[in-house]
């Protein structure tokens, strides 16, 4: 279990970060940072047997993950009714090109969450769930659409997933070539990688007369 009051979240026989123990945190801040430039995160719950691992967007609130979908959807039905599951994000931040084949790898900053999640029944903590995904997906955006009717609420399971077995990993930096390759011909470094946004495209059908909202047009998600 957690303490809320440190800054730290505890590892756990299951969170533990075995290989490469250096590339693993349980910095609250760290994992709440990977959590917040993300959007999509990869869920994975076993159905009889049968794990399944599907994408899924999020949002972060205190030391909670939001998912959101629809209340006839297998996934949201498995997680709602209390299964294990295993919430993953990754950032991919760059290639690393060794100068071996071996030490090829990937700069990225991860994190996986092992846990339970709860339905929000409550329409009011519902319907500001709702508003806290659309908040992080595209910040603005909330006051600025129609909010969600009764049978759009009905039709949607909003899931609390609480932070409480969780890691980061992040690797960074140049290739880790061994001593005696370092002589080599070949080129070594790093491709780095991050993600572009483009210019909105309105909608085909737009009735909308007004210029494209600034909070569109400088659509970003930075790295803290
Ligand atoms: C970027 C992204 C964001 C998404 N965000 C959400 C979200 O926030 N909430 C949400 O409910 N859904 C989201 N989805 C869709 C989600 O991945 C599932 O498709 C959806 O939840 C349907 O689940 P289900 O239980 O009905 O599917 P199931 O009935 O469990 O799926 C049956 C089979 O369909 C196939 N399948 C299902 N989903 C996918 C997939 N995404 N890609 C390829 N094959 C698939 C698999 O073979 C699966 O075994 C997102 C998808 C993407 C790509």
């Amino acid at each position: 279990m957690i303490s809320m009051t440190t800054d730290r979240f505890d590892a756990t026989p299951r969170t533990r970060v075995k290989r490469l123990p250096d590339r693993g945190s349980y910095d609250r801040a760290l994992v709440h940072a990977i959590l917040d430039e993300g959007i999509i995160c990869h869920v994975g719950i076993t159905v009889e047997g049968q794990p399944f691992v599907l994408p899924m967007a999020y949002a972060r609130r205190g030391d909670a993950l939001l998912l959101h979908g629809s209340s006839a959807s297998r996934l949201l039905k498995s997680l709602a009714g209390g299964i294990h599951a295993c919430v993953t994000v990754t950032h991919l931040d760059g290639l690393v090109i060794a100068r071996s084949t071996f030490h090829h790898s990937m700069n990225y900053r991860s994190v996986v969450a092992l846990g339970t999640a709860t339905p929000i029944l409550d329409p009011e903590r519902k319907l500001q769930a709702l508003a806290d995904l659309v908040e992080h997906l595209v910040p603005g955006r909330g006051p600025d659409a129609r909010p969600p009717n009764d049978q759009e609420m009905k039709a949607t399971t909003i899931l609390d997933f609480p932070l409480t077995e969780v890691s980061a990993k992040v690797r960074s930096g140049p290739p880790g070539d061994e001593p005696e390759d370092l002589a080599l011909p070949h080129w070594a470094g790093v491709i780095p990688m991050t993600t572009q946004y483009g210019h909105p495209e309105a909608a085909p059908d737009l009735s909308a007369k007004g210029p494209i909202p600034p909070y569109l047009i400088e659509y970003r998600r930075t790295r803290s």
